[in-house]
């Protein structure tokens, strides 16, 4: 008789929304198996390495035994006064680095944890969409219930908040927002997050502002942080991420900042849960955070040539293209007879070119596809010619 236990999948893990890039990643293998020479425009992953100061840094860290110990679970003292530095420098808000800063490992796990600490079961959390597919899923796997507000052209990629049914907003606890916008690169402007400020005050619901692209901006047109907006603090808090940034994607290594109550909850979340991030990574973080500003332009300026490159070739091929403020991603709308997973297993069959589908986001991504500028700017021509040819 067999003694294997039967295997049985929890309900949450059950309801997970099929993985819509479960198909991609197949072509994109069975394309490697075929010795097609990929341009794989697919990942939001920066191809640039981490900064020589802060691998440094790091070195020497891992030699310190004392960095070898547990870390605290809300962070260095010295790595939040670092951030708190850092937001006043580049946004001229003070914050408490004893109350209003928490580390994270990485700012995904920050979102993906803060729902357990706010969202009983059938409470709402509000999140946009297409959108970062971590935000529905914290909500499902804290009980919760994602209602989705669609990212349209129309409304310059923001969320329409007139559209949010009273019922709804009656039951949400917690709102998802994300600019510069990750797959759109729209960007906010002050009247936005007033709008937003007012609708959280008034309906009593947390917003989590998501900027993790709030360094990759173009032409030195800075995005606002939403702390910078008055009556911000009231109402939430906001996410960041050395990742993208200094291009530290592995990492793992971000923080929260803002309404002291709601990183106190998240935190809380956090004590029982991990044990924080390695201190060697912290010290590291802290030094990315006093990164020189030519360092930085450097990278900018990298991003904005392959900008420059992939937007106005699609253009000229004839393609519907918003030009980014920020972001390294393209949102590229599909020719007329196209859906997204269409196009892109168009474009991967006739020309090595991987994009990612807009409905990979979510349904009101449909007929987009997202194209990430992180290939150097050769193979992104090298794409362009590619695409001419075969469209
Ligand atoms: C990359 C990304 C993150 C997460 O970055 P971490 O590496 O976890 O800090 C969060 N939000 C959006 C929209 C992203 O694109």
């Amino acid at each position: 008789m067999s003694r294997r236990i039967s295997v049985e999948l929890a309900k949450r893990v059950k309801d997970l929304p099929p993985y819509l890039f479960a198909a991609i990643d197949r072509m994109k293998r069975d394309a490697i198996a075929k010795d097609v020479d990929l341009i794989d425009l697919s990942i939001g992953d920066p191809d640039i390495p981490t900064p020589e100061h802060i691998v440094q840094r790091m070195k020497k860290a891992v030699e310190n035994p004392a960095h070898h110990r547990y870390p605290s679970y809300e962070g260095m003292l010295s790595f939040r006064q670092a951030v708190a530095d850092w937001y006043k420098r580049r946004f001229h808000v003070s914050l408490d680095p004893k109350t209003e800063v928490l580390s994270l490992i990485g700012s995904k796990e920050g979102i993906g944890h803060i729902p357990l600490a706010f969202i009983n079961p059938g409470d709402v959390a509000l999140v946009p969409s297409p959108g970062y597919p971590v935000y529905p899923v914290a909500a499902l796997f804290a009980g919760g219930r994602a209602h989705l507000m669609p990212l349209l052209r129309k409304n310059n990629f923001l969320p329409d908040l007139k559209a949010i049914p009273a019922g709804v907003i009656k039951k949400a606890r917690l709102m998802f927002i994300n600019y510069p916008n990750n797959p759109t690169s729209a960007v906010a402007g002050r009247g936005f997050y007033e709008d937003i400020i007012n609708f959280a005050a008034k309906n009593n619901i947390i917003v989590c502002h998501d900027a993790a692209y709030s360094e990759i901006y173009y032409n030195n047109q800075k995005p606002l942080s939403f702390l910078q907006i008055p009556g911000a603090k009231d109402v939430g808090i906001e996410f960041h991420s050395l990742s993208k940034t200094y291009n530290m994607t592995g990492w793992r290594i971000g923080f929260a900042v803002g309404n002291e109550k709601v990183i106190a909850g998240l935190g809380k979340v956090k004590t029982n849960l991990d044990s924080g991030i390695f201190q060697a990574v912290q010290e590291a973080g802290l030094e990315a955070l006093n990164t020189e500003e030519p360092v930085l332009e450097k990278i900018r300026n990298r991003y904005q040539e392959r900008r420059d490159a992939l937007y106005h070739g699609l253009k000229k091929i004839g393609l519907e293209v918003e030009k980014p403020k920020a972001t390294f991603y393209l949102w590229v709308r599909a020719p007329k007879n196209f859906d997204s997973s269409g196009f892109v297993a168009h474009l991967l069959e006739k020309t090595g070119v991987l994009a990612t589908p807009g409905s990979g986001f979510g349904a009101p991504g449909e007929g987009y596809v997202r194209f990430a500028l992180t290939v150097p700017v050769k193979r992104i021509k090298e794409a362009v010619e590619r695409i001419k040819r075969r469209i």
